[in-house]
């Protein structure tokens, strides 16, 4: 800490003081959170633009902490990347999911792809494939109705540990997705280098599609280019049946948002999936 004078040192450091206690706090919490069970996977489903039928789902971290309520993902999950508690619940996360679809599976409910998301500190620690491959091994799920969201930045940062283990997710039969597309530096050129299955466009671009033609023209640009390299293209954060049109009109593959359905605990999405199944 620079002395810049007594009274703003002073005030720098309670206000310094404050910040770093509440996020102590919460990491205390977090640190005790997975043996206390305070987490829940909420699903959001993804539905195929064809036929308007649930295609998979998302699965979305929710932690209920006793002390403090519903923390959003938002909020905690930067602070299990600096403590690297996220290893730990990247991990129950990946293995909850596939237990829970696979006993959708064995219930008879469905027979669709799950996707988790995987932070790029989960990648930089090497061990991801070792882990998918255990908790499919664990879960009996068979490994085609997993898949794993990445986002940009990872393939940027982690370029070689990334393209090592996403080649290896592949093999296994695992599907990669790359999250959030169109708000990193990435580019075009990242699609072509790693092999990937799928790309989801950032609700940032869903948002304005329809009223700002630069939105749409990233989108649509966005969707040629990922069918010219046999990728499948999910748009994230669709609200509206305008934009829903927009990009079914525009040759999107798949959708997800709030028009169809917010992310919901495991029960309420099996009732979703029995409503879509019913003739
Ligand atoms: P994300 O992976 O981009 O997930 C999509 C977020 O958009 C979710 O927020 C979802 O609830 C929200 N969303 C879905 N449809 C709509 C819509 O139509 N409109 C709007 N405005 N929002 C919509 P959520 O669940 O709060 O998660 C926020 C972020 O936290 C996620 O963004 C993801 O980056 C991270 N996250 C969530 N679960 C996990 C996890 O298990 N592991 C890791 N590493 N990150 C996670
Ligand atoms: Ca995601
Ligand atoms: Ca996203
Ligand atoms: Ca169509």
């Amino acid at each position: 800490v620079k002395n810049s004078g007594r009274n703003s040192f002073r005030y720098f450091t309670s206000e310094m003081n404050t910040r770093a206690l509440h996020w102590m706090a919460l990491e205390h919490r977090l640190r005790n959170a997975l043996g206390r069970a305070e987490f829940s996977l909420f699903y959001q489903p993804q539905v195929r633009l064809a036929d308007k039928r649930i295609c998979g789902a998302e699965a979305l971290i929710r932690w209920r902490s006793a002390e403090l309520g519903m923390i959003s993902p938002a909020e905690f999950i930067p602070l299990a990347e600096d403590s690297g508690l996220i290893i730990e619940i990247g991990e129950w996360v990946i293995r909850t999911a596939c237990a829970q679809n696979k006993a959708w599976q064995d219930a008879g409910l469905c027979a669709l792809p799950v996707a988790v998301n995987v932070s790029a500190h989960q990648i930089t620690a090497g061990t991801l494939p070792a882990i998918v491959r255990s908790a499919l091994r664990t879960s009996g799920m068979e490994a085609r109705y997993l898949a794993i969201e990445l986002t940009e930045s990872v393939l940027m940062q982690e370029a070689e540990l990334a393209m090592a283990q996403i080649a290896e997710l592949r093999g296994m039969g695992v599907a990669v997705a790359l999250d959030d597309f169109g708000t990193g530096y990435s580019s075009l050129s990242y699609l072509s280098r790693f092999a990937l299955d799928k790309l989801k466009i950032d609700q940032s671009f869903v948002r304005n599609i329809t009223d700002d033609a630069k939105s749409a023209a990233i989108a649509k640009a966005t969707i040629a280019l990922a069918h010219g390299l046999g990728i499948t293209v999910v748009a994230e954060g669709v609200e509206t049946r305008e934009q829903l049109d927009y990009l079914d009109d525009a040759g999107c593959d798949e959708v997800q948002g709030y028009f169809f359905s917010r992310p919901v605990a495991a029960g309420e999405f099996v009732a979703l999936l029995a409503a879509d199944q019913a003739p």
